[in-house]
């Protein structure tokens, strides 16, 4: 279900249950999306998120080869997770791309629009606002850096740090956006400024790749059940 850019790639990456044992008994297929049984749902219509595809798969008796197995039985959700670190890594710089376009149009849009005789960038309101968004901002990036540092490091905590910014900078990015948005007024609610649509794009990231709500569920579990104490620093 909710499968992006489905119906538009050549293959597709499944994880398949091959076992009865928990998330050992998961393990991964490279199937060619033109298989014999694989049929997909329509474009589902969502808040955002508009040029990209998310469909239905529905698989119905699909015969794959051992050959099309990406690792060994079993494998499967070890596969799955590594591919999730980067692919929250990546959803979080998509975050941290929208919530900087965000900030650089209410930079110009602050000095530009005049109200009470004066441009909203003397209003200290806004000033603050601001400030706040681009120290967010500044921090989210930095988490983002060193949660890729620690995957490229091939770090042990690399899926607690990876969740940890995906979780913040997923927040931050949504909450900077809607600031933005209300710094443009009632401009900022209409079509003909992108700040709308920053809005309807950043707020499936909170959701995507796992909920935040998952990624703080993957933070304390790291934190309050492993046999020796591990500290995050
Ligand atoms: C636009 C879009 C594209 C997507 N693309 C893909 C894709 O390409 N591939 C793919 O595999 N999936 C994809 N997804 C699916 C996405 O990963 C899931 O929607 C997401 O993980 C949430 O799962 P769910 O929808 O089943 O929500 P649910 O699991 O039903 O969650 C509902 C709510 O309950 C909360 N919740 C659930 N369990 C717990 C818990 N244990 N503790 C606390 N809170 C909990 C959730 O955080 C959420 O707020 C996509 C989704 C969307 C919207």
């Amino acid at each position: 279900m909710f499968i992006s850019g489905a119906g538009q790639t050549d293959v597709l990456v499944v994880m398949v249950r091959t076992a009865d044992t928990g998330s050992r008994g998961i393990s991964t297929l490279v199937i060619p999306a033109d298989s014999p049984g694989i049929s997909f749902g329509s474009n589902l219509e969502k808040m955002g998120w508009h040029s990209q595809p998310t469909r239905e798969i529905n698989f119905d008796q699909v015969r794959v080869p051992v050959a099309n197995r990406l690792g060994k039985e079993g494998e499967g959700f070890k596969i799955a997770m590594k591919g999730l670190d980067g692919g929250r890594i990546n959803i979080a710089a998509c975050s941290i791309g929208t919530a900087q376009a965000a900030i650089n149009r209410s930079q110009v849009y602050m000095l530009d629009r005049q109200q009470f005789g004066a441009p909203l960038a003397s209003f200290q309101a806004l000033q603050f606002k601001l400030a706040d968004m681009v120290t967010e901002l500044v921090a989210a990036r930095q988490m983002v850096r060193l949660a890729a540092f620690k995957v490229d490091q091939g770090d042990h905590q690399a899926s607690v740090y990876s969740a940890m910014a995906k979780r913040f900078a997923t927040d931050v990015g949504f909450e900077v956006c809607n600031q933005a948005l209300q710094i443009h007024g009632g401009y900022g609610y209409m079509q003909e400024y992108p700040l709308e649509r920053y809005l309807r794009d950043t707020r499936v990231h909170q959701i995507l790749e796992g909920t935040n709500e998952i990624m703080r569920l993957i933070v304390s579990r790291h934190l309050l059940t492993q046999a020796d104490i591990e500290i995050i620093q």
